[in-house]
This record gives C-alpha cells, structure tokens and sequence, in this order.
C-alpha cells in the first residue's frame, strides 16, 4: 500500500552500525516526518482496536517513542518495559539469551493486571528475544497479550519463528 512504502522510505540503512557487518535500520527519517509518523501512528493505533488493546507496552527505546503517541490516539494506558535496573518501583525481571550472553528487562508490576489486553509495539523485530520476554512479563503480570506491533521484521534473523510459540495465537504484524 501507500502507507508501507512511504513508511518503508522512511527507514535509512546504516552500514557496519553497531558493529562491523551489521546494516542498521535507522528510524529517525521517519520521526522527523510528520506525515510519516501519524501515519505509522496511525496503523498501530487501528491494531489496537482491532485486537481490542486495553494497555501498549513499549520495549526500551524506540519502542517508546513509537507506542506513546499511539497509547493517546487510542485512549488506553502506556507501560514501559526497560532494560532491568532502570524502573524505581517494584519489579517483575525477565531474563533472555542474546547471541552473545544474556539480557533482563522489567515492567512496574503494578502497572498490568488481569483483564488487560496488551497490545506490544516496537520498531524492529530482530531476533525476537527482547518481544518474546516481554510476553512473559504480561503474563507473569496476569495480562493477557492481544499482540505485537512492529515497523519491521528483518526476516533473516527468524525473529517470527523463535517468537511464534510464546504468541500462543495472538498476532504479530509488522507494518
Ligand atoms: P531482538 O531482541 O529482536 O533481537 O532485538 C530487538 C531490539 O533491538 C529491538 O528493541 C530493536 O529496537 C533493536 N534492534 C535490533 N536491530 C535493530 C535495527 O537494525 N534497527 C533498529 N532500529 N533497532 C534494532
């Protein structure tokens, strides 16, 4: 559609970023776009309805940016889930495998509770490590998850396959 490849143009490759070899998908063309940020905006928040959302969760960083415009647009709560040691109230922690070790992140356990449907957005599913960890957090919090919203998948690197069986059904949709 319209919408995809003007988002889709938006996204600039950033050669050897972090580290040599890797291409990086840089979205700061889109955020400086206000056409192309309502727009993405947009698309998310039409998911949020269409899965009934009643929560976003955010993954650190620009998982924040993205879901918080959308959060407003649709009416329903922000929660933040960040890399561990960063939120100052108490905590559930997740831990997951990264290609080279392991990673934590947490939510404020006060912030999802049962009846909530959470809807979880992200720019880029990479491995799908990060997403698949915090499906875990919702529903250790007693939420249930209603998806995952992302900009974009990099396919190589079989993020929808390892994310597949903690979805449990729910929908991952990328833009
Ligand atoms: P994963 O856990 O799926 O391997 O990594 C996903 C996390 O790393 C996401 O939060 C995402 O923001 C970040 N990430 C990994 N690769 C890229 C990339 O090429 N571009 C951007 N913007 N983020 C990336």
């Amino acid at each position: 559609t319209a919408v995809r490849e003007l988002l889709l143009s938006r996204i600039r490759d950033v050669a050897d970023h972090p580290k040599p070899g890797v291409v990086f998908k840089d979205i700061t063309p889109l955020l400086a776009d206000p056409e192309a940020f309502a727009a993405l905006t947009g698309v998310f928040a039409e998911q949020c309805v269409r899965h009934g959302a009643t929560k976003i969760v955010g993954l650190e960083a620009r998982g924040f940016i993205l879901a918080a415009p959308v959060a407003v647009s649709a009416g329903i709560g922000f929660v933040p889930v960040r890399k561990a040691g960063k939120l100052p109230g108490a905590t559930l922690r997740q831990a997951y495998e990264l290609e080279y070790g392991t990673a934590e992140i947490e939510v404020h356990a006060e912030d999802l509770a049962a009846g909530d449907r959470v809807l979880v957005i992200d720019d880029v599913l990479a491995t799908g490590g990060t997403a698949e960890a915090s499906l875990d957090l919702i529903r250790r919090a007693g939420a249930e998850v209603a998806g995952v919203s992302v900009l974009m998948e990099l396919g190589f690197l079989g993020g929808r396959a390892r994310l597949e069986p903690a979805l449990r059904g729910a929908p991952l949709e990328a833009v």
